[in-house]
């Protein structure tokens, strides 16, 4: 392929595999034979030498390489060769003789190591050790070279051979557009002008060849802008439902979580909790549920839901709504109650205490808004009645002789769905309820 006439020569593509083609040597005043590469046969392109005494020989950089790597991939071959030739030994009659094989295998693999990971010179056959020998260098220098483009009159140097080719104003590069050559130094002025050249408008961004955007009209740009938007609100709105998607499953996740195991049914009431450890169960007629370590939600705010189920339908109630008691038995921290829907989108919290405090948690925050004080309390081995009633969109809790009631807006019914259930958490460890 050297050989061949100059102006083929691709200055991209020449010193890639080899050395530079002997043709391309214009002026030595010294012998050229002791600069050729033994490896391609051309000039010697970054020289490296075989650093064994007596030998010295210089290969291109590119050349010696591959012949390393070439002959490493060799010897790994011969090597699995071999070690199978062991295996597959034709007198292995018995177990004993195939490991007695086997350890003069053992013997051996030091010699075969020392071939694997250092080859031989091509020249000397002994190690190769890379070495530079600066008179090469020096010769080199000296050389004048002939540039690759037969119009071009300058003669570079072997240093700077490799730059010139590759500025050389004779370098022939493609027009993009129209493909034809173009002499490098005249190619951005054709370009500038050729019809087939791609460019962008400034406006609607679409990328057509120059021809074309002369007959580009303003309908075709503004028409061209609403596609434009279009696609984008195609891929936003396809962003949207996959986010969508993401999110109902998160949801899905979550409610999951939140719901725990199922670990006691009493009557028609079930009990379960994000950590069931976290709670104590006793009793059989009635169940006492004791806080007995202090937990976490996910909110990290110190609580843990004991979710006393009952699946409410709205729909199929009675006026009174429904209606479940407890009995307090020890009570220092608060006492949360509250609504939650099945897929616990939604949740409607309240905390009672025994400063008769009733306060209301904000949408989606963690802080509760006192909505009362005083009026209400209660102590311990008192039992407190609690009424939902989704007709009249409240909760109505009862102690021993008051009752106070806790509204939702109408809309808050509406978004808990048909279906939903209650939950009690306790958050002062030691403190327990009894469900009566
Ligand atoms: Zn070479
Ligand atoms: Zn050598
Ligand atoms: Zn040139
Ligand atoms: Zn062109
Ligand atoms: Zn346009």
């Amino acid at each position: 392929m050297q050989t061949e006439s100059s102006n083929l020569l691709n200055p991209l593509e020449l010193l890639k595999n080899s050395g530079i083609p002997k043709h391309l040597l214009y002026q030595s005043r010294i012998e050229v034979d002791h600069l050729i590469c033994p490896i391609c046969l051309n000039i010697l392109w970054k020289p490296i030498a075989c650093g064994q005494d007596k030998c010295f020989q210089s290969f291109c950089e590119v050349c010696i390489n591959k012949w390393i790597q070439d002959q490493a991939g060799d010897e790994v071959l011969q090597e699995s060769l071999y070690s199978q030739s062991l295996i597959i030994a034709p007198d292995s009659g018995s177990g004993s003789q195939y490991s007695s094989q086997s350890s003069s295998f053992s013997e051996m693999p030091q010699q075969i190591q020392i071939e694997t990971t250092l080859p031989n010179c091509p020249k000397c056959k002994r190690q190769f050790k890379k070495t530079s020998i600066p008179i090469i260098h020096n010769l080199l220098d000296s050389i004048q070279l002939s540039c690759i483009y037969e119009e071009c009159p300058t003669k570079p140097g072997y240093e700077q051979f490799q730059k010139h080719i590759l500025q050389c104003p004779f370098r022939r590069i493609n027009c993009s557009g129209c493909g034809l050559q173009q002499l490098q130094n005249e190619l951005e002025q054709h370009e500038n002008q050729c019809e087939q050249v791609i460019i962008e408008c400034p406006k609607c961004c679409n990328k057509m060849s120059r021809k074309l955007f002369s007959l580009h009209s303003i309908d075709d740009c503004v028409q061209q802008q609403f596609n434009n938007k279009d696609n984008r609100i195609a891929q936003l709105n396809k962003k949207i439902e996959e986010l969508n998607q993401k999110n109902q499953q998160l949801e899905q996740k979550i409610c999951k979580m939140l719901k725990g195991d199922s670990f006691d049914t009493i009557h028609q009431f079930s009990f379960k909790t994000m950590f069931t450890q976290n709670y104590q169960f006793t009793g059989t007629q009635a169940v006492e549920a004791k806080l007995i370590r202090p937990s976490f939600n996910l909110q990290k705010q110190k609580n843990d839901f004991l979710h006393f189920y009952i699946n409410h339908k709205v729909k199929t109630q009675a006026i009174q709504g429904l209606i479940w008691r407890m009995r307090i038995q020890t009570l220092k921290g608060n006492l949360l109650i509250g609504i939650c829907s099945t897929l616990c989108h939604y949740s409607i919290d309240f905390i009672i205490n025994k400063l008769g405090e009733l306060k209301r948690k904000e949408w989606n925050e963690n802080k509760y808004k006192l909505l009362r004080k005083g009026n209400f309390t209660f102590s311990e081995g008192d039992t407190l009645t609690f009424q939902f009633m989704p007709l009249q969109q409240c909760l109505r809790i009862t102690n021993e002789n008051r009752h106070i009631v806790c509204r939702f807006e109408p809309t808050e019914i509406i978004e808990m769905g048909d279906s939903f259930f209650s939950f009690f958490s306790l958050e002062n460890q030691g403190d327990s309820i009894i469900f009566i």
